[in-house]
């Protein structure tokens, strides 16, 4: 069972350019590009923010949880 996290990201769908560079950085698989919509899998997100500084529009944000 995964690890409780005090935060995960959320994705503005309206500014994602679906780019997949948080795709690429995030080593615990928790987002996913499919066509053009970015998933992320809450139960995977560990909150260590390195997608929300690397996608380049702002397009994810930290979510208290
Ligand atoms: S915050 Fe970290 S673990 Fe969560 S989706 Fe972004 S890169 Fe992956
Ligand atoms: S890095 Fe940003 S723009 Fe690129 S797919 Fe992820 S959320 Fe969308």
């Amino acid at each position: 069972m995964a690890e409780k996290v005090d935060r995960i990201v959320s994705v503005n769908r309206y500014r994602c350019a679906y780019c997949g560079a948080c795709v690429a950085v995030c080593n615990f698989g928790a987002t996913e590009l499919i066509e053009t919509y970015l998933v992320i899998d809450e139960q995977k997100c560990t909150g260590c923010m390195i997608c929300v500084k690397t996608c380049p529009v702002g397009a994810l944000t930290p979510v208290e949880c």
